[in-house]
C-alpha cells in the first residue's frame, strides 16, 4: 500500500484482482491534500512517477480525474480515474462518475466520505448500475460495508491495509480482517447480507463470531457492522431490502427504538420491551431477545449440571445493576417464577425496574445480605481495562450459589475467580454472548449454530493478538 513518499504499490483486493498488483497511485504520491495523498512529491514528478509507471509497464495506474486528460494512455497499462472527497457524499455522484467515465477510464474510482448511512446505498447503487467497472467506497466507519459488500454489489476490487494501524483512509479494515473475518472475495451477488446495527459499532465482537459460524457451516452469508446513528433507524431499516438484509442483531441505542418498526414479535420482546435480534422475510419484521433466553438456558444447564433441579422456580435471585442486561434478566428470572432482588448503584433505577417487573430492590450497600441462591452481575464492574474489581465481596459467596458474570472481556473476571475459588457453579459472559449469538445463527439460517467455532472465534478475537 503506497504511504507518503514509498513506491507507487497499492493493494486491490477483489474477486478479479486479489493480491498484490503493480498499481501506481497517483493521489498518493503528489503533494495534493485535495486528493487525501501523502507524498510530498512536486505536481511534475508526481506526473513523471506515473508516465514512468505506465512506460514501464504497470498492470494499472490509478490516476486522479484532475489530471487524467494530460496522462494519455499508453501499451497495456489500465487507467483507474479517482476521485477522492474526504468531506462528503456529494449530491450529483452520477454526473461525476459520467464525467470520470469519460476520461478513457478502464474502472472509475469514487472514495468519498459517508455522513449518513443512506450515502452507502446511493454509492452502491451508482456501482451496480453503472456501464464502466467502477469502484465506490464510502469512508469513514459510516461506510465499512460498502468496503465489504464490494463483491456484491459488482466492484472489480476493493481497498485494505496490511495492518489495521496503518489504515490511509478513514474506515479502512485491514488485509487480514477482509480476508479472515469477512472472506470478501467469496462474496457475490447471490450473497445474503446480516449485520449488527449500533452506534457506535466498531467495538462489536458479533462480526467475527457471525461470520466465522457462516463460513463453518458452508453458508453463502455475510455479517456487516453497520453504524447508525438513533436519527437514521428509520431510513436504515426502510432500505432493508436493497442491502438484501436478511437478518439484523440490534444493540445500543436501537433495541427499545426497533419495536414499533416489528410486525412480529416473540414472549420475550414483549415482556422486556427490548428486541436484540430481527428477521426479515418478504413484509415480515419479527423480533427477538435472544439476551434473555440465552441467559436462561445459561442459568438452567448450570442447575443442571451437577444432577440438581433444573428450575430457577422458588430461588432468590440477586440481580446486580438495572440496566439493559439486568432488565431482561431479570425479566426473564421473574418468568421463570424466581425470586428476584435488584441492586443498583443508583437506587430510583433499581426501582424503577423491580417495580415493572415486581421485585425486590435491595440497597446496593445492602447487596451482600440478601442470602442469594443465583447472584447474576448485570454491572460493568470487573470489565477491562478494570479487572481488578468485583461488585460481590469474595467472602459471601457459597458454594452452592450460582454465580453468572455478564461481563465477557474478560472471561475470567475477578468475580468469576472468586466464584471458582468458593466451589460456586459459574456461568461466564462468554456462555452467554455465544449462546444469544447461536439462538440469532439458528433464527437467521434455520440451522443449529456451531457453538465451538463461536466460542473459538471470540476467545481469540479478545487475546491480545488482534490483527
Ligand atoms: P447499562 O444499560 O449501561 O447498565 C449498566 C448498569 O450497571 C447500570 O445499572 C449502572 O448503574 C451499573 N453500573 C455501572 N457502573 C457501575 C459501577 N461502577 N458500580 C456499580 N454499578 C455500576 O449496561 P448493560 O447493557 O445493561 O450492560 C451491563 C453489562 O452486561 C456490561 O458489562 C455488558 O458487557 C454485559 N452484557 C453482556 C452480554 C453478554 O452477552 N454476555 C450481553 C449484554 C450485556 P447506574 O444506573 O448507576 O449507572
Amino acid at each position: 500500500m503506497a504511504d507518503g513518499n514509498r513506491p507507487a504499490v497499492n493493494v486491490s483486493l477483489g474477486p478479479d484482482l486479489l493480491g498484490l498488483l503493480r498499481v501506481a497511485a497517483g493521489h498518493n504520491q503528489g503533494g495534493d491534500e485535495r486528493d487525501g495523498g501523502k507524498g510530498s512529491l512536486a505536481e511534475s514528478d508526481r506526473q513523471l512517477l506515473l508516465r514512468t509507471a505506465i512506460s514501464e509497464g504497470a498492470d494499472y495506474v490509478d490516476i486522479e480525474e484532475d489530471i487524467a486528460a494530460s496522462i494519455p494512455r499508453f501499451g497495456k497499462t489500465k487507467r483507474i480515474i479517482s476521485l477522492h472527497n474526504f468531506r462528503q457524499t456529494p449530491a450529483d455522484l452520477e454526473a461525476i462518475h459520467a464525467r470520470m467515465a469519460a476520461l478513457d477510464a478502464d474502472i472509475v474510482k469514487i472514495a468519498t466520505m459517508a455522513n449518513q448511512p443512506s450515502d452507502n446505498l446511493r454509492m452502491l447503487r451508482l456501482v451496480r448500475e453503472s456501464d464502466v467497472p467502477t469502484v465506490g467506497i464510502c469512508m469513514g466507519d459510516l461506510g465499512m460495508p460498502t468496503r465489504i459488500l464490494a463483491g456484491k454489489f459488482g466492484m472489480p476490487f476493493t481497498f485494505a491495509t496490511f495492518h489495521h494501524e496503518r489504515a490511509l483512509a478513514p474506515g479502512q479494515l485491514s488485509f487480514a480482517q477482509m480476508t479472515e473475518t469477512y472472506h470478501y472475495d467469496q462474496i457475490t451477488a447471490a450473497t445474503k447480507v446480516f449485520g449488527v446495527i449500533a452506534d457506535p459499532v466498531g467495538h462489536s465482537l458479533s462480526p467475527l463470531v457471525h461470520n466465522a459460524a457462516f463460513a463453518h457451516a458452508g453458508i453463502d452469508a455475510v455479517y456487516v457492522p453497520f453504524r447508525v446513528p438513533k436519527e437514521h433507524l428509520d431510513d436504515f431499516l426502510a432500505s432493508a431490502d436493497e442491502w438484501d438484509l436478511h437478518g439484523l442483531s440490534v444493540t445500543i441505542p436501537h433495541k427499545e427504538a426497533v419495536l414499533d418498526k416489528l410486525t412480529e414479535r416473540d414472549e420475550w420482546v414483549a415482556g422486556i420491551g427490548a428486541a436484540n435480534t430481527i428477521v426479515f422475510e418478504g413484509a415480515a419484521r419479527r423480533g427477538y431477545n435472544t439476551d434473555c433466553a440465552a441467559a436462561m438456558e445459561s442459568l438452567e444447564l448450570a442447575l443442571a449440571a451437577d444432577g440438581a433441579a433444573t428450575t430457577l422456580a422458588g430461588k432468590t435471585a440477586l440481580v446486580l445493576g438495572a440496566g439493559g442486561a439486568a432488565k431482561a434478566i431479570a425479566f426473564g428470572l421473574r418468568q421463570r417464577g424466581a425470586d428476584v432482588a435488584i441492586a443498583s448503584r443508583t437506587l430510583d433505577r433499581a426501582k424503577q425496574l423491580a417495580d415493572r417487573l415486581d421485585c425486590r430492590v435491595v440497597d446496593w450497600k445492602l447487596r451482600h445480605g440478601v442470602g442469594a441462591q443465583v447472584l447474576v452481575n448485570c454491572t460493568p464492574v470487573g470489565m477491562h481495562p478494570n479487572v481488578d474489581e468485583s461488585p460481590f465481596d469474595k467472602h459471601h459467596l457459597k458454594p452452592s450459589m450460582i454465580v453468572f458474570d455478564t461481563v465477557y472481556n474478560p472471561e475470567s473476571t475477578l468475580l468469576v475467580k472468586y466464584a471458582r475459588e468458593q466451589s460456586c457453579r459459574v456461568v461466564t459472559g462468554i456462555e452467554m454472548f455465544v449462546r444469544q449469538a447461536a439462538l440469532q445463527f439458528k433464527l437467521f439460517t434455520g440451522k443449529e449454530a456451531p457453538m465451538e467455532v463461536m466460542a473459538e472465534t471470540l476467545r481469540r478475537g479478545m487475546g491480545p493478538v488482534r490483527y
